[in-house]
């Protein structure tokens, strides 16, 4: 990781070394809580053992300040990416695709080691687990449109009906059945 980035917010300061793990190096800048790591450091760090798991910085905070602005990559200025770490409003995590460097939040990163994914960000960053999780995403706004629209009464009810259809042979007549006068 360079070591000397500055950091973007208003105070310009120098960013940091901090350890996130044994032989894992990051750098944040002491004024926004802000954190970059290098992708490239996490691998090699991973690769020595990939059971191993990173432990939380000790940022002092629960509560997660995500940045909704896209951001500058503190190395080459290029826009980040805006990568989702869940299908629900959550914060999200930047990456700058020339680098492979990425941007943690002040709490982002603690938060990622008390869900477990701290240790599994090659997973989580990859095209494929990005794509489910825009996929569910888009259906939890639409169950949540249902919802709305006909109340939680009745879509449990559906629910219960359907997960009982699932489990009958003749589940395709049964509806046919259903519709029929
Ligand atoms: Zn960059």
């Amino acid at each position: 990781m360079n070591s000397n980035l500055k950091c973007s917010c208003s105070a310009h300061a120098s960013m940091q070394p901090v350890a996130l793990a044994e032989a894992l190096l990051a750098v944040h800048c002491t004024d926004c809580g802000g954190m970059v790591m290098a992708m490239d450091d996490w691998r090699a760090w991973k690769a020595v053992d990939p059971a191993r798991e990173p432990h939380a910085i000790d940022d002092d905070v629960i509560e997660v300040f995500d940045a909704t602005s896209v951001r500058h990559c503190p190395e080459c200025d290029r826009l980040m990416q805006r990568l989702r770490v869940s299908a629900g409003p959550d914060f999200r995590i930047d990456r700058c695709i020339a680098c492979q460097n990425l941007w943690f939040d002040q709490g982002e990163w603690r938060a990622l080691v008390s869900r477990g994914l701290a240790g599994r960000l090659d997973e989580l960053l990859s095209d494929g687990w990005q794509r489910r999780l825009q996929t569910e995403e888009v259906r939890e706004v639409r169950l949540a449109a249902l919802r709305r629209r006909y109340g939680n009464d009745c879509i449990d009810e559906l629910d219960r009906i359907r997960a009982w259809l699932d489990t009958q042979p003749h589940r395709d007549e049964l509806l046919a059945l259903l519709r029929a006068d």
